[in-house]
Parts: structure tokens; sequence; C-alpha cells
């Protein structure tokens, strides 16, 4: 069986098969850093790290490239109530979607482009279109993509042709569509974008949002490449302008396998900042939630079926996620050094975790499947039927689905030097018997906002609002 993928293309669930046998080529869509991403970012983010662990998992090499938009309508408009250059004001976003990515165990991709660094490309491609009669410049100075220059235009989005507008045009980085018309491939620079510019053939100004992906992902990828990811509002305009700008360029196909996930909702409501349901990571791990927690609810519904991201679906991760630590200290007490065979109940989980991660990515169907393995893991421990041979090789197996889901393991906690201090005296006390110091220093604790609990496994410290 090969991985089904749905294919926003062809709408259809087609079976997965590289341009080059063995290797996939991936370009997803990054964050617009004028800001601090959202969660709902991260269902796009998390989506695509699952589709590209599972690649991995399944045998193939993937060379990944994510971009950064460190120059749109929204970064210009947002960094000009600042005093700082563009660099300056989006360094900061930068920096924290990184860190967010981490926390959420995000693989990095292979490269990070940012289109301030690529100006050059994206000229020289409008430069062609300009060259082939797919581009002119307007009265003011802006450079435009003709849309009826391109007979397939709207494909991804199967934009109704009768309804467009070609030589009407629209000049904002975002717009619906029902203004589909002539979008802006180079921007005249105007007194509103301060200093903001570059110069180029047609005089200073900056490029639009759509010709960064296409200069970009094919700098890094090729003409043609495998896989292409966003959020399903990335369809129309931004990926049937980046097919337009780079089939018109090329001549070539521009990507095989479009891939969107459905948007998330939060509490029940699409997520905006005055329904007061807008979440960062960071506000979520200030509200004592785990990045481990968070990784698993994002993950918990197939990428295109809805999710609504609730913290009553947090907490409930939180005792799932304790129920297979539970499940995996067990397995370490019987665990021998060396694998022996799977046990049937385990070998049988494996193989409908995989048939439902080939099916389109079902993380629903999949982690039904983890659990069962779980339930019938310590049904085996119970009756002592385990042996230590293959509570090693269930352990490894854990360790295998892990590659893919990236939050079976506990997240190690990274210990400032001075609570590892006190955590030491406490383990010291305790070793003396001597109660009452051991007892202070656990208040010492709960007064920094943390909590010590005794574990099999030695004492580990969770923030005190975590259960
Ligand atoms: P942006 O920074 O707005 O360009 O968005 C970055 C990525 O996040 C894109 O792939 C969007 O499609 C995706 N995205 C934005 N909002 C949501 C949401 N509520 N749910 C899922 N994905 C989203
Ligand atoms: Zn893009």
């Amino acid at each position: 069986m090969s991985i089904r993928f749905y294919n926003t293309m062809t709408r259809e669930r087609e079976a997965f098969e590289p341009i080059n046998p063995g290797e996939v080529r991936l370009y997803t869509c990054g964050p617009t850093v004028y800001d601090f991403a959202h969660i709902g970012n991260f269902r796009a983010y998390m989506f695509e790290d699952l589709m590209k662990r599972y690649l991995v998992y399944r045998g193939y090499r993937v060379t990944h490239v994510m971009n950064l938009t460190d120059v749109d309508d929204k970064t210009i408009r947002a960094c000009a109530a600042t005093d700082q250059s563009l660099k300056e004001y989006t360094r900061p976003f930068i920096d924290s979607f990184y860190e967010d990515k981490k926390t959420l165990n995000i693989i990095p991709a292979d490269v990070y482009p940012a289109a301030t660094d690529h100006v050059q490309e994206m000229i020289a491609m409008i430069v062609i279109l300009i060259e082939k009669e797919h581009a002119y410049q307007a009265d003011d100075g802006s450079v435009y993509y003709r849309i009826d220059s391109f007979p397939d235009y709207g494909k991804l989005a199967r934009i109704d042709r009768e309804g467009m507008r070609s030589g009407v045009r629209v000049d904002t980085d975002e717009y619906e569509k029902d203004n589909v018309a002539d979008f802006a491939l180079w921007k005249a620079w105007t007194e509103a974008d301060g200093e903001v510019f570059w110069e180029s053939p047609w005089g200073k100004g900056r490029p639009g949002w759509h010709i960064e992906c296409s200069a970009m992902a094919i700098k890094y990828l090729g003409e043609t490449f495998d896989i292409h990811c966003g959020g399903v509002d990335n369809i129309f305009p931004h990926h049937d302008d980046e097919i337009a700008q780079s089939e018109a360029v090329t001549g070539k196909p521009f990507v095989k396998y479009w891939l969107h996930c459905a948007h998330l909702r939060v509490e029940g409501k699409k997520m905006s900042k005055s329904a007061g349901n807008f979440h960062t990571l960071r506000n979520l791990l200030d509200e004592g939630y785990s990045g481990r927690e968070v990784r698993f609810e994002l993950l918990s519904a197939q990428y295109r079926k809805a999710l609504n991201f609730t913290r009553d679906g947090l907490k409930e991760r939180r005792v799932a996620l304790g129920r297979l630590d539970a499940f995996r200290s067990r397995l370490d007490k019987i665990a021998g050094e060396d694998a022996g065979d799977l046990p049937a109940w385990a070998a049988t989980s494996e193989a409908d975790f995989q048939q439902e991660m080939d099916d389109d990515l079902n993380t629903q169907g999949a982690l039904a499947h983890l659990f069962e393995m779980v339930s019938a893991g310590n049904r085996a421990c119970e009756g002592a039927s385990l042996s230590p041979g293959e509570a090693r090789a269930v352990l490894d197996l854990l360790d295998r689905l892990d590659t893919v889901l990236g939050f079976l393991q506990a997240e190690a906690v990274e210990i400032d030097p001075e609570l590892q201090d006190l955590l030491d005296q406490r383990q010291h006390f305790r070793a003396e018997k001597n109660w009452a110091e051991a007892d202070r220093v656990r208040d010492e604790f709960s007064a920094r906002g943390w909590v010590v609990k005794d574990t099999s496994v030695g004492p580990e410290l969770k923030k005190l609002n975590q259960s």
C-alpha cells in the first residue's frame, strides 16, 4: 500500500508518487512575521510537520523549505507604526517563531529563506513575465500580472472564468474570490512605505506577497517539485497566483500535490481578538499547559477535518498522556536489554496505525489504535504475560511511532541550575530521612511556582498549576 494524499488540485485522494523515487521536495508557506504566530498558524505547521515525519517514517528523504514572509502589506503597516527598520521589527517575531516550533517539537525545515533576502530573484521573474507579456507596468508605476494571459488562471480554486476582471487591478496582497483581477507583482513605492523599498527596473518599490513564494520555491526546490502546503485560506489567491506566475515563467507544471489543512476553531468560534479566544503558544504555556499537550491537541483530528481547540481538550490530552507515561514506565520495569518479537497485539496496532496514516494522514484513527495498544499492553502487564524481550520490543515500537507523532516521550524539563541545586538538597535530606528539611525545600519550590513529584524514576518538577 502506498500513501494517499488528498490533492486540492484534483479534489481526489491520490496515491503519492514523488517525481524522483524515494525523494520528496516540499514547500510550505511560512509565517508572516509582523506579529507572534497564533495557535491556528500552528495547526498548519503541525500538519506539515506530521506529513514530513510520516514521509520519513515511510522511508522517503525529504527536503523541506519554509519561507519567512518578512515584507508584505501587514508587515509594512505594523513596522511603519514604530521607528525600527523592517529587519529590526521582524527579528523578535522570527526568533519567537523558532522558539515556539521547538517547544512544539516541530522538526526544523532545511532552509528558511526570508523574502527580503530574495528580492533580486523576484525581480528576475517579473522581468521574464513582462517579456512574455504576462505582466505590465500600470500608470501607478506598479507591475501587475495579466490574469487573462494565463488560460489556466484560477485552476486550483476553480475560479469561474466568467467572473474574472482582467484589466481591473487589485493591489493588496490579500483579497477575496469576488475580487479576482490583475494582481500586483511589484508595488511602486509610496510614502506609507517609508524606508522600505528596493531599486528595480520599474523604479523603487517592493515585491507583492505571491511572487515571493514562487521565487523562493523555485530557487530552492526547482521548477517542478512534489508537495506545496498551507492552510485553506492560502488556496486563493495566494497559491493560484503562485501557479500563474511560476508556470508562465517556466512553462512547466509547478507542483504535483497541493495539500491544505482546515482552519482551527477555538472554543467553538473563529479565533479573533474580540472573541477573547485568540491564543499564542506563550499564552497557553503561561496558563500552565505544555508544548506536548498542545501538540497532541493539534494533531488529534485529521488535518482536513474541523478541529475545535479547547482547554477541556487540552486537559483530556493531559490525562491520556499520563496513561501513556504510566504504560511506558511499566514497560521500563519489565524490559530487558535486547528486544524480542513484538507481541501480536502490538504488531497489529502498528499495522493499523500505518494503514490509517497512509489514508491521508488520519491521525484520529491512528491515535485510536495507539490507545487500544496501551489498553492491550496494560492487560498483558497485569497478566504478567509479557517477557523482558517483548516489553523492550514494545518500547522500541513506541519510539518508532514517536518519530511520527512527536509527543509520546515525556518532555525533558530544562531546569535552571538554582532549581537543580534545590532538588539535589531535597534528595539529600530525603536520603537522610530528614523529613522536616525535605518539606522545607518542597515549600521553597511551591513559593517559586513549582511542585515536586516523586515518581518511580526519581523526582519530577512540574509548574504549579499542572496536574
Ligand atoms: P500567515 O502568517 O497569515 O500567512 O499564515 C501562516 C499559515 O497559517 C498559512 O499556511 C495559513 O493558511 C495558516 N493559518 C492561518 N490561520 C489559520 C487557522 N485559524 N487555522 C489553520 N491554519 C491557519
Ligand atoms: Zn506562500
